[in-house]
């Protein structure tokens, strides 16, 4: 490693053959050798020593929304990256909605591309939005390099983004094979929505009760006969409903080309202890039973569940309501979802290596950008997040840098404190202190 810049020296290294003693040689950005832990270090390189902190890869992010132009108070770029760098993530994909204008032109993306143009602090991509009357702007936005299509399958919660009906669905997916890109797809069936009995008030049973599993269950059956009918790629968006987990199972068994992501509110909150009115717990699809979150784990430890990301889907203050009918429906995550997971994860019997290939590797790879991000090895980005594993922290809204600090984590106890975060071998945050934004605008890799 004589031309090494950095070294990063750790007893807990995860790598992808496994957590070992080692030294990480970075140079220009990027990892150039994982070396024995007593590996000299080359003459002008600057060591940096970590002693027992873990050094895994960043966090990929694909599921984050930014709101950045047009809901800036309820989100920004500049804040949820610092966010999501507190919180050991350096890539996150930005959803194309509840930004105004929403990502579903190539005019739209280079208006968000400016929105975030030097106000990253990590490495921010886009997905572009598949609307009813948008199938013309799909292959551009592909070309341009969005890394996929997001589509509801029931009404999104904002006007300008309505959903797609099933022959739209097939019609967008289409096009969308045709280029073999990837949908992915908020999938509830509207219908049994509409049939559901629906109270609103501050209950938080009638809530749940209001987004029954069948919904979920129909609308990822739908989404996954059509991927299998034209062998297109789709991927499931914050799967809650563990009933749907056999039909997905067999898809997979079959061959069809679907992925399926869960978050972290899913796998650490359970229905059972949300105090009524408490909305800052209200999302769609809604937090479940604790017997519904153990299925869930299961089906990540047996990867018919391939990925957990945050769903970070703030806004003020004031649309928090305590009618969980009416309040915004979304979990502020992104600075928390690394302790959230690892917390829960490890009282289960999972360890760290099982964390980060649900939060770095297959996300990643979802993205198509696994040759690059999502490992500590040889060629890939120099991204890192140092992690005290067996350190606890209790969750102190004030504390957290998304803009409207309201969070479903206030209170609890995590264990895992991000000590630093890395970007391209530069450090971007270290004990809650950050450098100047030096995040890329990422486009999908051809
Ligand atoms: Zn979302």
């Amino acid at each position: 490693m004589s031309d090494a810049e950095l070294v990063l020296r750790s007893t807990r290294v995860l790598t992808p053959g496994g957590t070992r003693a080692a030294s990480v040689a970075v140079t220009d950005g990027m990892i150039t050798a994982v070396l024995p832990h007593d590996a000299p270090v080359p003459t002008g390189a600057r060591l940096e020593d970590l002693g027992d902190d873990a050094l895994l890869p960043g966090l990929v992010d694909t599921h984050v929304h930014v709101n950045d132009p047009g809901r800036t108070e309820w989100e920004g770029f500049w804040t949820a990256t610092r966010a999501a760098a507190a919180g050991g993530i350096t890539t996150l994909i930005d959803m194309p909605l509840n930004s105004l204008p929403p990502t579903t032109t190539v005019g739209h993306l280079r208006t968000k591309q400016r929105a975030a143009a030097g106000q990253a602090h990590i490495d921010v991509g886009f997905w572009g939005g598949a609307l009813p009357d948008n199938v013309e702007d799909l292959r551009p936005l592909h070309d341009a390099g969005v890394f996929g299509f997001k589509a509801f399958l029931s009404p999104s919660g904002v006007d300008e983004f309505p959903h797609l009906g099933q022959e739209q669905l097939a019609r967008s997916l289409a096009e969308i094979a045709a280029f073999d890109g990837l949908l992915i797809a908020h999938a509830e069936d509207p219908r049994h929505l509409a049939s559901a009995p629906q109270h609103g008030g501050p209950r938080y049973a009638d809530f749940l009760a209001s987004r029954p599993r069948r919904a979920e269950d129909t609308a990822i059956a739908h989404l996954v006969e059509q991927a299998r009918r034209r062998d297109a790629r789709v991927h499931v968006l914050h799967l809650s409903s563990s009933d749907a987990l056999p039909v997905i199972a067999a898809a997979k068994a079959d061959g069809v080309r679907v992925s399926v992501e869960t978050c972290p509110h899913y796998l650490t909150l359970t229905a059972e202890e949300v105090p009524d009115g408490a909305s800052e717990f209200k999302c769609c699809p809604p937090i479940r039973e604790a017997a519904n979150q153990d299925l869930l784990w299961q089906a990540l430890a047996d990867g018919t569940i391939d990925c957990v990301v945050t769903d970070h889907s703030p806004s003020t203050a004031d649309l928090k309501t305590d009618d969980f009918a009416t309040a915004w429906g979304g979990i502020s995550g992104l600075q928390l979802s690394l302790p959230a997971v690892w917390t829960g994860a490890r009282v289960r019997g999972h360890g760290l290596e099982d964390v980060v290939r649900w939060m770095s590797a297959h996300t990643a790879r979802l993205a198509g950008l696994g040759t690059r991000k999502g490992a500590i090895a040889p060629g890939h980005d120099a991204d890192f997040a140092v992690l005290a594993p067996d350190e606890t922290f209790t969750v102190d809204p004030a504390a957290l840098q998304h803009r409207n600090r309201l969070t479903a984590y206030a209170g609890r106890t995590l264990y895992g404190v991000v000590r630093s975060t890395w970007l391209r071998g530069r450090c971007v945050m270290a004990d809650g202190e950050f450098t100047e934004p030096k995040g890329r605008l990422l486009t999908r890799p051809h």
